[in-house]
């Protein structure tokens, strides 16, 4: 990391990302303690109440669904945090109103699991009606074929790494060509792996291996997750082929998805990072997120 340097007994590195975060369902204001300076929100209101002790965001406000479709009916997200596209005629005031809320990014869910999804058009209706308006997309796919169909359709971004199907190589080796994949994968059982994760981890080596940018994400909100880097998350991130390297380059990535953050937390760290990657995790998730003057008083 060139923007590295020791302060004090510590290492300074920019601020670290959590690419996947539902703010409205945690307690954001802890997430810099816990080592996360900056957040992708990936559906829901903002507490705005208290933005100026939340970490740099980008949002994407309202899931774009198809009618009744994912989480429109889930106990955890309010009916208005989604918003139903039936046609494509649709697409243009659903995007513009995110913007007009102030989105930077819009999230679209194909989840064909819970409910019915965005049919082929209406599809690419909102993927254009975004990408003329420069904002990247994310999808949260999930069902037979629906990963596909948002690559097909454009979608910049996976929220989760594909977890429903073993994708096929030539799948993966185009998605590595182009999108950017976060990776969620201490989501599927929290320490006691799943199907869905062992699917998910596979999915992962291979785009991981195929040059696929991965940013790590843990989908905040969703389970009991810690409120802070997961140190679930990196160990399962390094079983599938990122180097300790990769995952700080992965945190510190200055505009996920050509996103602007912010910059007011940089990440600290005591201590030197470790020469033995097996000490890499433990070392990482001491992080604290402080702002410059924070910074000061310690160096
Ligand atoms: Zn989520």
């Amino acid at each position: 990391m060139s923007a590295h340097f020791q302060v004090g007994r510590g290492t300074v590195l920019p601020g670290f990302l959590d690419a996947h975060v539902h703010l409205a369902l945690i307690d954001g204001t802890v997430l810099p303690s816990g080592g996360i300076a900056r957040v992708l929100d990936l559906g829901g209101w903002l507490p705005d109440d208290l933005r100026a002790s939340l970490p740099d965001l980008a949002y994407a406000n309202q899931f774009m669904t198809a009618p009744g479709g994912y989480p429109r009916h889930s106990s955890w997200a309010e009916p208005g945090w989604s918003y139903a596209v039936a046609t494509a005629a649709d697409a243009d005031t659903a995007v513009d109103l995110q913007v007009g809320a102030g989105a930077s990014v819009l999230k679209i869910t194909l989840n064909s699991v819970d409910g019915p999804v965005l049919g082929t058009e209406a599809l690419a209706a909102v993927v254009g009606r975004a990408h003329e308006l420069r904002m990247p997309v994310v999808a949260h796919a999930e069902g037979a074929r629906q990963a596909g169909r948002a690559f097909v359709a454009g979608v910049d971004a996976f929220a989760h790494t594909p977890f429903s199907e073993q994708l096929a190589d030539d799948l993966v080796t185009a998605m590595a060509a182009r999108m950017t994949w976060i990776s969620t994968l201490d989501m599927h059982g929290w320490g006691h792996p799943t199907p869905a994760f062992e699917i998910a981890s596979d999915n992962l080596r291979r785009f991981h291996a195929a040059g696929g940018r991965v940013l790590y994400g843990t989908d905040l909100g969703n389970g009991p997750l810690p409120l802070g880097l997961n140190s679930r998350e990196i160990a399962a991130l390094l079983g599938v082929g990122p180097t300790p390297s990769d995952i700080l380059t992965a945190l510190c990535s200055p505009a996920p998805l050509g996103l602007t953050l912010g910059d007011n937390r940089v990440t600290f760290i005591p201590g030197e990072r470790p020469q033995d990657p097996r000490d890499f995790t433990d070392w990482l998730v001491t992080a604290r997120a402080l702002t410059r003057s924070e910074l000061e008083v310690l160096a």
